[in-house]
């Protein structure tokens, strides 16, 4: 029996905490153990060599084998693999030195067998928007703006289909039942990095992957790097195969600290989205805020998916003061919040996507030069209100 199994029946909060410790008794640890070999003994040159080719080509590890080397498989990874894939509601889960690396391994595995054409729905993550429009990973791309556009949009040629939702940074809300019809047989990869399994795992709703950017949510204290992908078994194999040899492997440290973040996930992303839900409603028709983009205001959410495809509707917002001018003082005014890239942490962040996260990004996919894109984190929400009002009221 695996931990999946036995842990299926608990609560999201319970799993959260036990997932991807089974082996902890029989090693008479209670902490989860890090292990920093780079390189592991071999009992015999033929079982070494048997591991190595079976690990190298993306396969599991077979019991008592040597790992053989840091960048095939590790412990302590391993070990958060299998918690993420519990919460993920997947078979696997495949961990990496960022949430780039994790999305171009996807790519790269997806794209693997001649078919490397990929359709991405707009909004997304400037990072994925900017590889793929570079032609970085030897794809050829077309950026679509409606799920509707998607059909007629994917070729033979086509290895992937890729969406985010919520997307960054507007929050808009896409329909992923909607969405995996749409890509019909082409694997789809959905971004989960905002909504954290917490509160949607696509992979129920027919995506093939879900990836995150383990540096936000998942870590969730601003010290860690990091990315991993929910899948099955099969493609699980077939990226930890294009890990090996890309080298994009989750540093143990790393690993240990994001698998740590697991346990304290679902309680940060909950007090962090009631936080976020106060602070949405009080700016909403604040004097100087012409818009409030947050998932938890109805007209933000048309499709109703906020109660049934995501249990909640997230700590991430984004606001329009107007002008670049204004936006910028914002920036500048606000005490408590962080003037910082990057999300997803205990403490509030906000940025100004169109200069930052979304300055790689194609002109007409640019979010206006108003908006600002704010993390909600774990501070007491009207001392959050207060701030971002002086702030506005500044600007
Ligand atoms: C930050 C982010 C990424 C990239 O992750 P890194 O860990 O910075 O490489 C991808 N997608 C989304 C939605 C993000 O917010």
């Amino acid at each position: 029996m695996t931990d999946s199994d036995t842990q299926a029946h608990l609560h999201l909060e319970t799993r959260a905490v036990h997932a991807g410790r089974a082996d902890l008794e029989a090693l008479g640890v209670h902490a989860l153990p890090i292990d920093l070999s780079t390189t592991n003994p071999l009992t015999d040159i033929d079982s070494g060599g048997r591991s190595y080719g079976r690990l190298a080509a993306g396969g599991e590890i077979e019991q008592n084998a040597s790992p053989v080397y840091q960048r095939l498989w590790n412990p302590t990874t391993a070990r958060y693999e299998e918690a993420l894939a519990e919460l993920e509601g997947a078979e696997a889960s495949v961990a990496f030195s960022s949430g780039m690396a994790a999305i171009s391994s996807v790519i790269l595995a997806a794209a693997g067998d001649g078919r490397r054409h990929i359709v991405v729905l707009r909004t997304i993550y400037g990072g994925t928007e900017s590889i793929l429009s570079a032609g970085t990973l030897a794809t050829e791309v077309t950026f679509v703006d409606r799920v509707d556009e998607i059909p007629a949009a994917v070729t033979d040629q086509t290895g992937l289909v890729i969406a985010e939702t919520p997307a960054n940074p507007t929050v808009e809300l896409t329909n992923l039942d909607t969405l995996a019809t749409a890509a019909g047989d082409v694997p789809l990869m959905v971004d989960n990095t905002f909504a954290t399994p917490v509160l949607q795992q696509p992979l129920r709703h027919g995506a093939q992957f879900a990836v995150h950017s383990a540096t936000k949510y998942i870590g969730g204290h601003g010290d860690v790097l990091g990315g991993i992908v929910a899948c099955d078994n099969d493609w699980a194999r077939r990226i930890r195969h294009v890990r090996s040899l890309t080298g994009a492997i989750a540093h143990p440290l790393a690993s240990y600290l994001s698998h740590r973040g697991l346990a304290t996930l679902p309680l940060r992303v909950h007090q962090q989205q009631s936080n976020a839900q106060a602070v949405a409603e009080a700016l909403q028709g604040m004097p100087g805020i012409e818009r409030v983009m947050y998932p938890g205001l109805p007209d933000c959410d048309p499709e109703g998916l906020v109660g049934t495809q995501m249990a909640g509707p997230g700590a991430m917002m984004a606001i329009d003061v107007g002008t670049y001018e204004r936006a910028e003082a914002v920036a500048a005014a606000a005490k408590i919040f962080t003037h910082a890239v990057s999300l997803g942490g205990v403490d509030s962040l906000l940025q100004h996507p169109a200069s930052l996260t979304h300055r790689p990004a194609a002109a007409e996919a640019k979010p206006n030069t108003g908006v600002l894109r704010i993390s909600i984190g774990l501070e007491h929400p009207d001392d959050l209100i207060a701030d971002l009002a002086q702030a506005i009221a500044a600007a």
